[in-house]
């Protein structure tokens, strides 16, 4: 502001304030730096501990001299031998003596001879209204034979602080601070006693009061509602020098902390006040850390001649130091919590989620440390003010808390849905390692109550007390959700796996089954050993009744099998009904699989020739036939072959003899359940008169032989056939040669 302070440098020792720091210099500027001087001298954080007193008096009164007698400070004082006027302005510095109130601020106004006018009056004026809004007591400086000189110089500036002390606290009738007009008379000879002399004063007070113009509201106002009054009386410091300093330590004495005795109230508002001056309700309740700010603010309106409201200086002084704090605190805050961040961007930003360790308890403790540093410092301004920039400062503490919290808990929850879809699969696999022997449900069960577990405790720890958005219940159901659909998405895996086996069931059942009746084949006269039992014996007409009926039997019994085992790590109805679907349909598949094996070409054949030899080989007691020449060889082969020939078409369908039609496999198999998803159909092979948009029908499904394959088997048996009716033919003539 102006460069030719000495006190203000870069760094302020404290020797740079010997004379304490002009707050207002000549040019009316205002010194930014007083922060710097309460700082320096450990003020700045005293909070409401701290005094303001401002002196008022003409020039040459001997003000500075008493201020520095008093409180130990260093005012320039007026030389004795030049007497000329030292800087014009407002200084201020703090007490050194001890024994007083702590931290008494000392302003002298360096002020100008009354009886001088002109652009000094205007000064003088400013400077009063300063010292009234800022100090809680003002010394009024006065030489003993002035006191009664109505006209004199001092008279006149009280009339200028009476009119504008009402000026200033009608904008603020709440809180209308009182302030203490402390009179001391100098050079007081002794006698007159004090106590006519303050009733002269008092006499003239009241006189000035009711002549000066009160603003409307305020006419029937009386100086006592503004202003307590306190009087004392010092000899004259060249003439008694030892009685001069004996009185100014005893006026020292009096600067402390008092309270105000209402027994002893005495009229027009003097105070008989206990203990000391300084009455808390004298105080202008400014932080000490926001008095620079608040007093700059107060005498750049004063300067611009702007109308002084004192509640909105607060207020704006309390909106600019809340932010301050605010964001010295945010500091804080950030040097705590941006690591923490950055390892979550970061970890997000790798695609490998990191539950932060600690978390919870960094954030809570952070968050109470910073807003109850805020809180210390902030809460001694404007209640209002504050009160809505710690809900701002909260908020944006909360913001940057709940973006990392739900960081957290995203990766808390893909995290934990891994682990347990890990720890299942493992738990499985291990199951099946052992023999088999796990409960599918149970280990899910069991995986999902650890894993529920460690998100809440995660999510718990989060929770900062009272404070709503910090209750993460909605994120806990969300997680549970999915790990149920992972659940279920496992069990689908298992199902799977359960069909897989329970297919391989059927695949060797049916082998052999369906192996053994086709074996059957071999034995032209129908079936091993069947007239021993007494049973009708198998014919080789109703070979695919038996296949079908061995074929839903066993397909029956894998059916409960899958049911009791899918049933058991609770699969709901439709997972099961879908997997009954799959294992009818793949079996059916299977079943034509092992057929088709055993029509196969070479196969078939031998089956075929079996057959034939059976039929052509042994006579009907089962004897082996001895050919002989007579033997009527040509008739028995023929019957032979053509007895095997009918078991071509036969063959050749899948026809059941009791309807002469094929099974009804479509029944067999059922319509498509509701709950057929694309991946369950996608390893399913086509089945005719089954899946209808296929364009195969179930006659086509049903044909175990084509007829060019059908005419090829007839051929080439026929061939076998005759090779071996050669050769009995030649065994026959031979053993006759033989
Ligand atoms: P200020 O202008 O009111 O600050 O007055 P100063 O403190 O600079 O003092 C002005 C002159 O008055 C100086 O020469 C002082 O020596 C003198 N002085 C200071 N105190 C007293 C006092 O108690 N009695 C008398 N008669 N002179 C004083
Ligand atoms: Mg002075």
């Amino acid at each position: 502001m102006n460069g030719h302070f000495s006190s203000v440098g870069d760094a302020p020792a404290k020797a740079h304030y010997e004379h304490g720091i002009q707050v207002i210099d000549e040019d009316k500027e205002f010194n930014g730096n007083i922060n710097l001087y309460l700082q320096a001298t450990e003020v700045a954080d005293a909070g409401f501990n701290y005094h303001l007193i401002s002196v008022f008096g003409s020039q040459s009164t001997g003000k500075s001299t008493l201020l520095n007698y008093l409180f130990g400070t260093h005012f320039n004082v007026m030389s004795e031998t030049e007497r000329r006027q030292t800087t014009k302005g407002i200084w201020m510095s703090k007490n050194k003596r001890g024994s007083m109130a702590d931290n008494i601020l000392v302003m002298d106004v360096e002020g100008t001879d009354g009886r001088e006018r002109g652009e000094d009056q205007d000064f003088e004026r400013k400077s009063a209204l300063f010292a009234l809004a800022t100090s809680e007591v003002l010394i009024v400086n006065i030489w003993e034979h002035q006191v009664g000189l109505y006209q004199g110089a001092n008279m006149g500036l009280l009339k200028t602080v009476f009119e504008v002390n009402l000026q200033l606290f009608l904008k603020d009738k709440q809180s209308t601070p009182r302030s203490l007009l402390f009179f001391v008379i100098r050079d007081h000879i002794g006698q007159t006693p004090l106590a006519n002399l303050r009733n002269t004063l008092i006499q003239d007070l009241t006189k000035i009061w009711s002549s000066i113009s009160k603003p409307p509201g305020l006419e029937k106002s009386r100086i006592e509602d503004y202003f307590d009054f306190a009087f004392a009386a010092l000899p004259h410091k060249v003439l008694q020098p030892d009685k001069f300093e004996i009185g100014v330590k005893n006026l020292g004495a009096r600067f402390v902390a008092g309270h105000r005795n209402a027994k002893l109230q005495l009229e027009h508002g003097e105070q008989e006040l206990e203990g000391g001056v300084f009455l808390p309700e004298y105080h202008r309740r400014i932080p000490a850390d926001g008095f620079s700010h608040y007093a700059e603010g107060i005498w750049d309106q004063i300067v611009n001649n702007k109308d002084l409201d004192l509640p909105t200086q607060q207020e704006l002084l309390a909106q600019f130091r809340c932010d301050e704090i605010s964001r010295e605190v945010l500091v804080t805050f950030d040097s705590a919590i941006s690591p923490l961040e950055e390892q979550q961007a970061e970890s997000t930003r790798s695609g490998k989620p990191i539950v932060l360790p600690d978390l919870g308890n960094t954030g809570r403790t952070t968050r109470e440390k910073c807003v109850k540093s805020f809180e210390i410092q902030a809460s001694r301004y404007h209640k209002k003010v504050y009160s809505l920039k710690r809900t701002d400062l909260e908020g944006k503490i909360d913001q940057r808390l709940k973006t990392l919290y739900q960081g957290q808990l995203t990766a808390a929850h893909k995290t934990g849905v891994a682990k347990f879809s890990e720890a299942v699969s493992t738990a499985v696999k291990q199951g099946q390692r052992s023999g088999g022997a796990y409960e599918f449900a149970e280990i899910v069960d069991k995986e999902k109550t650890e894993t529920l577990e460690f998100f809440e405790t995660e999510a718990k720890s989060l929770a900062i007390p009272g404070v709503a958005w910090s209750n993460f219940k909605s994120q806990y159901i969300l997680f549970e959700k999915d790990l149920d659909e992972v659940s279920a998405r496992l069990r689908k895996d298992e199902m799977r796996r359960l069909a897989t086996r329970v297919e391989r069931w059927v695949k060797s059942r049916l082998g052999d089954s369906v192996g053994l009746e086709f074996n059957k084949l071999g034995s032209g006269r129908g079936g091993s050993g069947a007239p021993e039992t007494g049973e009708k014996p198998p014919t080789e007409k109703d070979l695919w009744d038996r296949i079908w009926n061995v074929f839903i039997s066993i397909v029956k019994e894998a059916e409960s099998r899958f049911t009791e085992r899918a049933k058991s790590f609770e699969a709901s109805e439709g997972e099961v009904e879908v997997g009954l679907w799959r294992l009818r349909r793949k079996s059916w598949v299977a079943l034509r699989e092992k057929i088709e094996e055993e029509v196969m070409e070479g196969n078939i054949l031998l089956k075929l020739r079996e057959n034939f030899e059976d039929k052509f080989r042994y006579d009907e007691a089962g004897v082996p036939r001895i050919w002989r020449p007579a033997d009527d060889i040509e008739g028995i082969y023929t019957r032979a072959r053509e007895s095997t020939l009918t078991l071509i078409p036969i063959l050749s369908k899948f026809k059941l003899s009791s309807t002469s039609a094929p099974p009804g496999l479509p029944g067999f198999i059922g319509s498509q359940p509701a709950g057929v998803e694309a991946e369950d159909e996608e390893d399913l092979t086509p089945i005719g008169g089954v899946d209808e948009e296929e364009g195969k029908s179930l006659e086509e499904e049903m044909t175990v032989l084509s007829e060019t394959k059908r005419q090829d088997l007839v051929v080439r048996f026929k061939k076998t056939a005759d090779g071996v009716y050669v050769e009995a033919k030649r065994s026959a003539i031979g053993g006759i040669t033989q």
